[in-house]
């Protein structure tokens, strides 16, 4: 038994299973325009992986044939620039499915990508936007110089469309998180500072703060001295909140990674941790057994548990 599981075994929530998934969450490639340092994914331009047109209409299959999945989640790397995103979004919208895509923002500065904001809304696609600050300086130093100068420029688009905009059906969320191995800040604090800081500066409005802490995986591990890896798994070893497991991500979610195979969250795609389910790909697919899964649960659990835990649950209502 892992550590993870005697912490659950502790406060009598162990094991922890699926509750009920009405949700795929589809890595349609690792390649981004980006190389952000704190990057669990390991993204960059010259990543090559993505899911191929044979994959993208198994799981659209699957979508097609189980009601029970109503949201679709298309991550990545910078999922826009994969050659089906716009299909993908398409015929899943078709279906009456609810579409969300994460977004590195500076996509949408991009050449051939400057339609992409009017696409979105016209397909009414949830937008989970990076934004780790509302701060320039701490922006530019986990993202890459001039980031946030572009991530402003695609917010104030995307606000013109309407996003963010009260009564208009279009959402953004902004996705934080701190700079370096450390727990979040007070969730309502950075929301009212991100409120007040994006609309004074700038005249931006978001709908929801998603508010993460940095996976000790992939890039931002290698940042990481041993030491420093061993101090921050303690740390949040030492904060686990049970009353964060109701509301984790994983319950009601399966991952997809670019070569179809199935994971219990998109950091385990990362971490290369996949389900333990008979299910592994879409080729065996089995709502059944997804639906009853036990969670390959992990040390990495602790990202999702500690403090206020990873506040990923709202981010789609
Ligand atoms: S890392 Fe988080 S989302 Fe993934 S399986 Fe563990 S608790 Fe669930």
């Amino acid at each position: 038994m892992n550590i993870f599981d005697r912490k659950l075994k502790e406060n009598g929530l162990y094991p922890l299973k699926v509750r009920w998934v009405n949700q795929i969450v589809a890595n349609v490639g690792y390649r981004c325009v980006q190389r952000c340092r704190h990057c669990y994914m390991d993204s960059s331009p010259e990543r090559t992986e993505e899911m191929p047109l044979e994959i993208v209409n198994k799981l659209l299959t699957i979508l097609k044939e189980h009601d029970e999945i109503s949201l679709l989640e298309i991550t990545g790397g910078s999922p826009e620039i994969t050659p089906y995103f716009k299909y993908l979004v398409s015929s899943a919208v078709d279906m009456g499915k609810t579409v969300a895509t994460v977004s590195d923002l500076v996509v949408y500065t991009e050449p051939g990508m400057q339609d992409m904001p009017e696409f979105l809304a016209a397909n009414r696609v949830k937008i989970l936007a990076s934004l780790p600050h509302y701060d320039e300086e701490k922006v530019d130093m986990v993202r890459g110089k001039g980031t946030y100068a572009k991530s402003v420029r695609a917010l104030k688009r995307l606000n013109e469309l309407g996003y963010g905009e009260e009564g208009s059906g279009l959402k953004i969320a902004l996705v934080h998180a701190p700079v370096g191995p450390e727990l979040a800040r007070d969730k309502n604090i950075l929301i009212e500072e991100f409120q007040t800081n994006l609309k004074e500066m700038h005249g931006i409005v978001f709908n929801h703060l998603i508010i993460f802490i940095n996976m000790p995986v992939g890039r931002f591990r290698r940042l990481l001295t041993d030491t420093e890896y061993t101090e921050y798994m303690q740390l949040l070893q030492d904060n686990f909140n049970p009353d964060t497991i109701g509301t984790l991500p994983c319950r009601g979610v399966v991952s997809v990674a670019p070569d179809g195979r199935f994971f219990d969250c998109d950091f385990y795609v990362a971490a290369g941790l996949p389900v333990k389910c008979e299910s592994t790909h879409v080729d065996n697919f089995d709502y059944a057994l997804l639906n009853n899964r036990e969670i390959a649960t992990s040390p990495l659990c602790f990202l999702c548990t500690a403090g206020q835990g990873a506040s990923c649950a709202d981010c789609h209502s």
